[in-house]
């Protein structure tokens, strides 16, 4: 979807459609570097990472395998709390594997810290993280975030995969949602 079908709802595009372009195509080099010869397994994050997962994915060129997990953390209203449930699990084996999350935005970062805990757990050589996006609080917490996308102010964002109430996700960019929209 383009901007202007939502542009009364977004105040500022933060990252447009051609800067994740060419910024996928920066990490996806960096994973190629890093992981050539590796039993490589991509794990996205349901459903935000959707869209960065098909891009980053069809962006590497080492042979790489995809799978997917869908988590959802208990908490207070927007604050996660790092105790998580898991929704969908993995169909493949970790086990000597070396594994990348990927995932569309680390904001407190407790979500991630604890799904990439629970991944070595089960045996992985090795298990790091790429997000599209990282919010400033991300730095605050024990995740380290291998690769990151873009660093974005504290703002809600939505566009590229991340939603509001299962909207926006088809936007093109990312952008902020104007307060309006959700309060
Ligand atoms: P946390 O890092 O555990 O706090 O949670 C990260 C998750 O919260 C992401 O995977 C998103 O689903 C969601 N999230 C955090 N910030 C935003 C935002 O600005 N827009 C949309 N979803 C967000």
């Amino acid at each position: 979807m383009d901007l202007e079908q939502v542009k009364g709802d977004i105040t500022k595009v933060l990252v447009t459609e051609a800067q994740i372009a060419a910024r996928i195509k920066e990490l996806a080099a960096e994973i190629d570097d890093l992981y050539k010869g590796k039993d490589v397994l991509l794990v996205g994050v349901l459903k935000g990472a959707v869209m960065f997962m098909a891009d980053l994915s069809r962006a590497i060129q080492i042979p790489v395998a995809m799978d997917w997990m869908a988590v959802s953390s208990y908490g207070s209203g927007t604050q996660s709390s790092g105790v998580v449930r898991i929704l969908k699990d993995l169909d493949a084996d970790v086990l000597g594997r070396h594994v990348i999350i990927v995932e569309d935005i680390v904001d407190s970062g407790l979500t991630l810290s604890w799904l990439a805990s629970n991944l070595s757990a089960r045996g992985a050589a090795s298990v790091e993280i790429v997000a599209l996006l990282r919010k400033p609080e991300a730095a605050k917490v024990d995740v380290y975030v291998k690769m990151v996308g873009f660093d974005i102010p504290n703002e809600f964002v939505v566009g590229y995969g991340l939603d509001y109430a299962e909207k926006y996700r088809t936007l093109k960019d990312v952008g902020i949602l104007a307060p309006s929209v959700y309060s």
